[in-house]
């Protein structure tokens, strides 16, 4: 048969050429419509290998194609493995020098040159324009199509010129392709190349694979090495949104004994290259990044993505999510949410233009909803590209393996559908939820919203429920996005079946991201917050440090404070170096203390089995920051408070601060030399007195006992670190 005969001939070639035994996906329609002269559209997710779809063409068609590619380092990369495999590509941009130029056009003129990779920028000349008139082309591949519309996520002006620098090519098959394309985003490139006739093909979004979980952002570091532990040995990619998170990151993996390099654009192009090749040859395990890396690295075996920061979109989400799991196998994708993030995301873009800027929002505004929607992550994301996911629950995403408790929502969905309905099917989410909450703003009130029937119907609700509703009910496709018009809401033909004949539907709340906080304000809220603490094991260790107070004739505060002890009951340490860890215990404590708490945490472990206390443990590197060692290094040296304050332009009392916090974290500091002068024995000895008769530490309770009338607050704090360096450090 003739037929199969065809089917065997391609796949000839494809052995032939690049060694595969197999198509994949769609792959082998794809090539047959290129090879058949149609313009085509693909949609594939990464990796799923969208470069063969336009390369094997390319190698069977006569004359030459032009691949239209968006980053130079991608192209090199693309073009060195295809040489390797003997293919002759080459590419085209501002990296190559005028006698390179025009070898590469003899190459081209000859016929011997089958596939040109070409920057957008290089294509806008009109020198190249003129001499690739001259040359006989198979057709255009526009890679990253996505770049066209400035409704994704990485738009590139240049890109939308590409139509107009075709047109004077001459009459060719067009076929683009990308990895991301929400329904919105595809009409759009496809106008945009004017090929809405174009044979579109799409394969599916689902990757099995892939477990996806979001948590509050909150005591992050701590659930980022307890995750670590659990994925020990495993390799893994960790997305941060700075340059300074990236650093901060890579080193405290690195502390804790996880093989971990920075990536990010700041780096030397040495050190970038060695850290990435490191990866790949899996002399790391993990990379921490901004999102500048994976852009085209082909790692099978990632086994976990983790997003530290929030991503700017849900495009680029799946993308860098999509690099966990390539080869089929385990891979977990973990995000770490907060709304502080989504307002970092949008400052970012407040040099941009009206437009972006609203663009950028519309795509943050899917991701908080991601993030905080109760219903399958899969569903969702699927949702997004225009693939409808038929189960409602996957198995494999955080939602669905604890789901969220459900009511019955049928009346919810209802009013939203009327409010819907009774609007025209001409506004957005806000707006609808703001008729049915009853909302009288001038925008309602200027459209006569408040005579509607449906006005106020749902006023018992707040506004984050209703939009939950709204957003479940566009999930479960009762509702539609109006492509043409961003953000307007319409009724599916399942919604006006529902609101004829309406059926039980259930919906969940979202989640509760509110205790969510950012990293920086962590530290300090941490003191303020209702801890979760071990109560019991507190007890025990009060009572190890009341006895052994006793023992010492000092007062309990001096061998480990209350923060402290409730530290240990949360994290349980075990070993001398995780109980260093603890916030204001360090070595010097622990050698003098630690051995009876050790020992009293392990036994209490292993009776009411906890399951692994060293898991949460958190080393921290920057114990001691900068400052800290500058003033350390100084009070060493015996210079003067006043003189170690100017120096790094602090007040007194600042200074003090900073020499308190050394002193709690069990770093003995000698201060005699400073205290000697401003307190004489006499007063020293009354204070100190007072510190060891006292049942707590509290400054504010030394200043009220009548024994320190006469000294100031600054006596007693000096003092009291006097004190605790001799006794607790
Ligand atoms: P995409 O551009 O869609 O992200 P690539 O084109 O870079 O993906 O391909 C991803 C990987 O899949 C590459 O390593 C490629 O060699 C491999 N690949 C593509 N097609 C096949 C095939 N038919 N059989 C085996 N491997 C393939
Ligand atoms: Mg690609
Ligand atoms: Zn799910």
């Amino acid at each position: 048969m003739i037929v199969a005969e065809e089917q065997d001939e391609l796949k000839v070639k494809l052995k032939e050429f690049f060694g595969y035994g197999n198509f994949r996906g769609n792959q082998e329609p794809v090539i047959r419509n290129i090879l058949s002269g149609r313009n085509t559209f693909v949609i594939m997710p990464t990796g799923a290998g969208k470069s063969l779809c336009y390369q094997l063409p390319a190698m069977i068609l006569d004359g030459l194609a032009i691949v239209i590619s968006p980053l130079i380092a991608l192209m090199k990369n693309q073009v060195d493995s295809l040489n390797a495999y003997g293919i002759n590509a080459r590419f085209l941009n501002s990296t190559l020098n005028k006698a390179e130029i025009t070898q590469l056009r003899k190459e081209c003129a000859n016929g011997s040159v089958k596939l040109l990779y070409v920057a957008p920028e290089s294509l806008n000349k009109e020198e190249n324009i003129s001499f690739l008139r001259k040359i006989k082309i198979s057709f255009v591949a526009i890679d990253e199509a996505h770049c066209i519309s400035e409704w994704g996520h990485d738009f590139r002006p240049e890109y939308r010129k590409i139509k107009t620098m075709l047109a004077q090519l001459g009459q060719m098959p067009v076929i683009a392709l990308t990895a991301t394309a929400t329904p919105k985003v595809q009409l759009d490139i496809q106008k945009n190349l004017q090929m809405e006739e174009a044979d579109v093909f799409i394969s599916s979004f689902n990757r099995v694979n892939l477990f996806y979980e979001v948590r509050p952002k909150k005591e992050t570091k701590k659930q980022l090495i307890k995750f670590l532990k659990d994925h020990k040995g495993k390799s893994g990619i960790i997305y941060c949104l700075s340059r300074k998170k990236v650093e901060e990151i890579a080193q405290l993996l690195n502390v804790n004994g996880f093989k971990a390099v920075p990536y990010h654009a700041g780096l030397d192009p040495e050190v970038r290259v060695k850290n990435q090749d490191d990866f790949l040859n899996e002399e790391v395990e993990i990379v921490v990044a901004t999102i500048a890396f994976g852009m085209g690295i082909d790692k099978p075996d990632v086994r976990f993505v983790v997003h530290y920061d929030v991503p700017k979109s849900l495009e680029g989400y799946y993308q860098e999510t999509g690099r966990a799991g390539r080869d089929g196998l385990e891979g977990v994708c973990l995000m770490f949410y907060s709304h502080n993030d989504l307002n970092k995301l949008e400052k970012f873009n407040k040099d941009k233009s009206v437009q972006e800027r609203e663009n950028a929002r519309i795509l943050l505004q899917e991701m908080e909803f991601y993030a905080e929607s109760p219903v399958c992550r899969r569903k969702q994301l699927l949702h997004y590209f225009g693939e409808e996911y038929p189960e409602n629950n996957c198995g494999a995403c955080d939602n669905c393996v604890n789901p969220r408790e459900r009511f019955d929502g049928t009346e919810h969905v209802k009013i939203f559908l009327e409010a819907t309905v009774q609007t025209s099917e001409r506004f957005g989410l806000n707006h609808i939820v703001n008729v049915i909450r009853g909302v009288e703003d001038e925008y309602v009130k200027s459209y006569g919203h408040t005579e509607l029937k449906i006005f106020s119907k749902g006023d018992q609700e707040d506004n984050d429920f209703w939009k939950s509703v709204g957003r479940q009910a566009l999930i479960y496709q009762y509702l539609e996005k109006d492509i043409e018009n961003v953000g307007v809401l319409k009724l599916t033909q399942k919604g006006k079946k529902f609101l004829v004949k309406p059926h039980r539907i259930e919906l969940a709340r979202d989640h509760d991201f509110t205790t969510a906080i950012d990293e920086e304000e962590e530290s300090a809220e941490r003191a303020v917050q209702a801890k979760s603490y071990d109560a019991k094991l507190f007890e025990v260790l009060k009572s190890l440090r009341k006895q052994m107070a006793r023992e010492r004739n000092l007062p309990p505060y001096v061998i480990f404070q209350d923060p402290s002890l409730e530290e240990m009951a949360t994290i349980y340490p075990t070993t001398k170096e995780e109980m260093a860890s603890v916030n204001g215990v360090g070595m010097g404590k622990v050698n003098k203390f630690g051995k009876e708490f050790i020992e009293v945490i392990q036994k209490y472990v292993e009776e009411n089995e906890i399951e692994t206390a060293a898991d949460v443990v958190v080393k921290t590197s920057v114990n001691k920051s900068n400052i800290k060692v500058f003033i350390i290094q100084q009070i060493d040296r015996k210079v003067d408070l006043d003189e170690i304050a100017a120096a790094k332009n602090l007040s007194f009392g600042n200074l003090l601060t900073e020499i308190e916090n050394i002193c709690f974290s069990g770093t003995k500091l000698n201060l005699d030399y400073y205290i000697d002068q401003v307190l004489d024995e006499e007063k020293q000895e009354a204070i100190h007195d007072y510190f060891i008769n006292s049942e707590s530490d509290s400054i504010e309770e030394a200043l009220a006992d009548e024994s320190n009338a006469d000294f100031s607050e600054e006596d007693l704090r000096l003092m009291r670190v006097k004190f605790l360096s001799e006794y607790a450090n």
